[in-house]
Protein backbone atom coordinates (compact mmCIF):
# COMPACT_ATOMS: atom_id res chain seq x y z
CA UNK A 1 0.00 0.00 0.00
CA UNK A 2 1.85 3.44 -0.80
CA UNK A 3 1.64 5.90 2.12
CA UNK A 4 -0.80 8.67 1.56
CA UNK A 5 0.42 11.99 1.09
CA UNK A 6 -1.03 15.54 2.24
CA UNK A 7 -0.11 19.03 0.66
CA UNK A 8 -0.71 22.22 2.83
CA UNK A 9 -1.87 25.19 0.39
CA UNK A 10 -3.01 28.59 1.21
CA UNK A 11 -5.68 30.18 -0.24
CA UNK A 12 -5.28 33.27 -2.84
CA UNK A 13 -2.61 33.14 -4.95
CA UNK A 14 -0.73 30.51 -3.96
CA UNK A 15 -3.35 28.20 -4.23
CA UNK A 16 -4.31 29.52 -8.03
CA UNK A 17 -1.09 29.07 -9.31
CA UNK A 18 -0.38 25.72 -7.53
CA UNK A 19 -3.27 23.62 -8.95
CA UNK A 20 -2.44 24.19 -12.55
CA UNK A 21 1.06 22.62 -11.54
CA UNK A 22 -0.64 19.80 -10.01
CA UNK A 23 -3.49 19.09 -12.51
CA UNK A 24 -1.22 17.42 -14.87
CA UNK A 25 -0.16 15.17 -12.20
CA UNK A 26 -3.31 14.07 -12.05
CA UNK A 27 -3.79 15.82 -8.39
CA UNK A 28 -6.81 18.05 -8.68
CA UNK A 29 -9.10 18.87 -5.89
CA UNK A 30 -12.61 17.32 -5.85
CA UNK A 31 -14.33 20.24 -4.72
CA UNK A 32 -13.56 23.76 -5.73
CA UNK A 33 -11.24 25.28 -2.84
CA UNK A 34 -12.50 28.22 -3.55
CA UNK A 35 -16.10 27.57 -2.59
CA UNK A 36 -15.71 24.90 -0.34
CA UNK A 37 -16.03 25.33 3.83
CA UNK A 38 -13.87 21.83 4.01
CA UNK A 39 -10.13 22.42 4.93
CA UNK A 40 -9.17 18.80 4.19
CA UNK A 41 -10.30 18.28 0.72
CA UNK A 42 -9.87 15.20 -1.38
CA UNK A 43 -7.83 15.37 -4.82
CA UNK A 44 -8.65 12.51 -7.95
CA UNK A 45 -5.52 11.07 -6.96
CA UNK A 46 -6.50 8.55 -4.04
CA UNK A 47 -3.31 8.70 -2.12
CA UNK A 48 -3.14 12.51 -1.93
CA UNK A 49 -4.99 15.12 -0.02
CA UNK A 50 -4.82 19.03 0.52
CA UNK A 51 -5.48 21.28 3.40
CA UNK A 52 -5.85 24.67 3.38
CA UNK A 53 -3.92 26.49 5.89
CA UNK A 54 -2.78 30.43 6.15
CA UNK A 55 -0.13 31.02 4.40
CA UNK A 56 2.01 32.13 7.61
CA UNK A 57 1.31 28.13 8.98
CA UNK A 58 1.97 26.40 6.02
CA UNK A 59 5.70 26.24 7.04
CA UNK A 60 4.70 24.77 11.13
CA UNK A 61 1.81 22.47 9.17
CA UNK A 62 4.70 21.00 7.27
CA UNK A 63 8.18 21.19 9.99
CA UNK A 64 5.41 19.50 12.79
CA UNK A 65 4.06 16.73 10.15
CA UNK A 66 0.69 17.95 9.87
CA UNK A 67 1.34 17.80 6.62
CA UNK A 68 4.13 16.14 4.31
CA UNK A 69 4.49 18.85 2.06
CA UNK A 70 3.11 22.50 0.87
CA UNK A 71 3.56 25.76 -0.53
CA UNK A 72 5.37 28.48 0.71
CA UNK A 73 6.08 32.33 -0.11
CA UNK A 74 9.67 32.79 0.23
CA UNK A 75 8.82 35.77 2.15
CA UNK A 76 7.35 33.79 4.59
CA UNK A 77 9.99 31.49 4.85
CA UNK A 78 13.07 34.03 5.28
CA UNK A 79 10.96 35.79 7.90
CA UNK A 80 9.98 32.19 10.10
CA UNK A 81 13.82 30.65 9.16
CA UNK A 82 12.25 27.77 7.41
CA UNK A 83 13.65 25.33 10.65
CA UNK A 84 13.04 21.63 9.89
CA UNK A 85 12.01 21.85 6.36
CA UNK A 86 13.37 20.43 3.25
CA UNK A 87 12.87 23.29 0.15
CA UNK A 88 13.75 21.62 -2.83
CA UNK A 89 12.11 23.27 -5.71
CA UNK A 90 11.38 27.01 -6.60
CA UNK A 91 7.64 26.75 -8.34
CA UNK A 92 8.18 29.94 -9.83
CA UNK A 93 4.67 31.07 -8.78
CA UNK A 94 3.54 34.24 -6.95
CA UNK A 95 6.61 36.36 -8.21
CA UNK A 96 7.19 39.49 -6.46
CA UNK A 97 9.96 41.40 -4.82
CA UNK A 98 10.58 42.19 -0.86
CA UNK A 99 11.12 45.95 -0.59
CA UNK A 100 12.35 48.81 1.56
CA UNK A 101 9.75 51.62 0.17
CA UNK A 102 8.89 55.18 1.30
CA UNK A 103 8.04 58.84 0.15
CA UNK A 104 9.75 58.99 -2.92
CA UNK A 105 11.58 62.33 -1.89
CA UNK A 106 12.59 62.03 1.72
CA UNK A 107 16.07 60.40 1.52
CA UNK A 108 16.51 57.74 4.61
CA UNK A 109 20.27 57.80 5.14
CA UNK A 110 22.26 59.47 8.14
CA UNK A 111 19.28 59.06 10.78
CA UNK A 112 17.29 56.46 12.95
CA UNK A 113 14.56 55.33 10.95
CA UNK A 114 11.10 53.69 12.22
CA UNK A 115 10.22 50.84 9.58
CA UNK A 116 6.85 49.58 9.87
CA UNK A 117 6.41 45.80 8.34
CA UNK A 118 5.17 42.39 8.96
CA UNK A 119 8.64 40.72 7.78
CA UNK A 120 10.43 42.62 11.31
CA UNK A 121 13.28 39.33 10.92
CA UNK A 122 14.03 40.03 7.60
CA UNK A 123 14.16 43.86 8.23
CA UNK A 124 16.14 43.55 10.98
CA UNK A 125 18.39 41.56 9.15
CA UNK A 126 18.61 43.48 6.31
CA UNK A 127 19.50 46.94 7.71
CA UNK A 128 21.98 45.02 10.46
CA UNK A 129 23.89 44.05 7.13
CA UNK A 130 24.14 47.95 6.07
CA UNK A 131 25.24 48.25 9.52
CA UNK A 132 22.00 50.60 10.57
CA UNK A 133 19.93 50.69 13.43
CA UNK A 134 16.24 50.88 12.55
CA UNK A 135 12.87 51.33 15.23
CA UNK A 136 10.63 48.35 14.04
CA UNK A 137 6.79 48.81 14.06
CA UNK A 138 5.12 45.27 13.99
CA UNK A 139 2.20 45.68 11.97
CA UNK A 140 -0.43 42.79 10.25
CA UNK A 141 -1.61 44.90 7.00
CA UNK A 142 -2.04 48.09 4.92
CA UNK A 143 1.99 48.57 6.01
CA UNK A 144 1.85 51.68 3.42
CA UNK A 145 -0.41 53.52 5.16
CA UNK A 146 2.22 53.91 7.89
CA UNK A 147 4.58 56.53 6.31
CA UNK A 148 1.23 58.49 5.12
CA UNK A 149 0.15 59.04 8.79
CA UNK A 150 3.68 59.58 10.43
CA UNK A 151 3.71 56.05 12.08
CA UNK A 152 6.90 55.29 10.03
CA UNK A 153 9.31 56.58 8.26
CA UNK A 154 9.81 53.77 5.47
CA UNK A 155 8.23 50.14 4.90
CA UNK A 156 9.07 46.99 3.65
CA UNK A 157 6.27 45.11 1.99
CA UNK A 158 6.19 43.08 -0.65
CA UNK A 159 6.35 44.92 -4.10
CA UNK A 160 4.45 43.29 -7.70
CA UNK A 161 3.41 45.93 -10.06
CA UNK A 162 4.01 49.04 -7.86
CA UNK A 163 0.46 50.04 -8.27
CA UNK A 164 -0.38 50.07 -4.18
CA UNK A 165 2.82 52.10 -3.86
CA UNK A 166 2.42 54.48 -6.57
CA UNK A 167 -1.23 54.88 -5.16
CA UNK A 168 -0.37 55.97 -1.67
CA UNK A 169 2.57 57.94 -3.02
CA UNK A 170 5.19 55.87 -1.99
CA UNK A 171 8.03 54.55 -4.00
CA UNK A 172 10.23 51.38 -4.48
CA UNK A 173 13.76 52.03 -2.27
CA UNK A 174 15.58 49.48 -2.15
CA UNK A 175 15.54 45.45 -3.13
CA UNK A 176 15.79 43.10 -0.63
CA UNK A 177 14.42 39.87 -2.04
CA UNK A 178 13.19 38.09 -5.13
CA UNK A 179 10.43 35.97 -3.87
CA UNK A 180 8.40 33.20 -5.47
CA UNK A 181 6.40 29.75 -3.64
CA UNK A 182 8.81 27.31 -2.97
CA UNK A 183 7.81 23.22 -2.55
CA UNK A 184 8.64 22.35 0.96
CA UNK A 185 8.89 19.10 2.86
CA UNK A 186 8.71 17.34 5.77
CA UNK A 187 12.21 15.88 6.39
CA UNK A 188 10.79 13.28 7.99
CA UNK A 189 8.19 12.34 5.46
CA UNK A 190 11.76 12.93 2.74
CA UNK A 191 12.75 9.88 4.43
CA UNK A 192 9.68 7.39 5.89
CA UNK A 193 7.47 8.69 2.60
CA UNK A 194 10.75 8.89 0.09
CA UNK A 195 9.24 6.33 -2.19
CA UNK A 196 6.18 8.34 -2.59
CA UNK A 197 7.51 11.92 -1.95
CA UNK A 198 10.68 10.89 -4.89
CA UNK A 199 8.67 10.78 -8.13
CA UNK A 200 6.69 13.36 -6.72
CA UNK A 201 9.24 16.26 -6.68
CA UNK A 202 10.38 15.04 -9.86
CA UNK A 203 7.47 14.91 -12.14
CA UNK A 204 6.55 18.75 -10.47
CA UNK A 205 9.96 19.62 -11.27
CA UNK A 206 9.68 18.97 -14.94
CA UNK A 207 6.25 20.43 -14.86
CA UNK A 208 7.58 23.46 -13.55
CA UNK A 209 10.33 23.40 -15.96
CA UNK A 210 8.16 23.63 -18.83
CA UNK A 211 6.11 26.87 -17.54
CA UNK A 212 6.42 29.37 -20.29
CA UNK A 213 8.40 32.21 -18.43
CA UNK A 214 10.94 29.92 -17.14
P1 LIG B 1 1.31 45.57 -6.34
O1 LIG B 1 0.35 46.70 -6.13
O2 LIG B 1 1.04 44.80 -7.60
O3 LIG B 1 2.75 46.01 -6.22
O4 LIG B 1 1.05 44.52 -5.17
C1 LIG B 1 1.36 44.87 -3.87
C2 LIG B 1 0.36 44.32 -2.89
O5 LIG B 1 0.04 42.97 -3.17
C3 LIG B 1 0.97 44.37 -1.51
O6 LIG B 1 -0.06 44.61 -0.57
C4 LIG B 1 1.55 42.99 -1.33
O7 LIG B 1 1.53 42.62 0.02
C5 LIG B 1 0.66 42.12 -2.21
N1 LIG B 1 1.43 41.14 -3.00
C6 LIG B 1 2.02 41.35 -4.18
N2 LIG B 1 2.60 40.23 -4.65
C7 LIG B 1 2.39 39.29 -3.72
C8 LIG B 1 2.74 37.91 -3.61
N3 LIG B 1 3.44 37.28 -4.54
N4 LIG B 1 2.35 37.25 -2.51
C9 LIG B 1 1.63 37.88 -1.56
N5 LIG B 1 1.27 39.17 -1.59
C10 LIG B 1 1.64 39.88 -2.66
Amino acid sequence: MPDALTIALSKGRILEQTLPLLAPLGIEPLEDPGKSRNLVLPTSHPDIRLIIVRATDVPTYVAHGGADLGVAGKDVLLEQGGHGLYEPIDLGIARCRLMVAGHPDVPLDGRRIRVATKFVNVTRRHFAAQGRQVDLIKLYGSMELAPLVGLADAIVDLVDTGNTLRANGLAPLESIADISSRLVVNKASMKLKHREIKPLLARISSVVAQQPDR
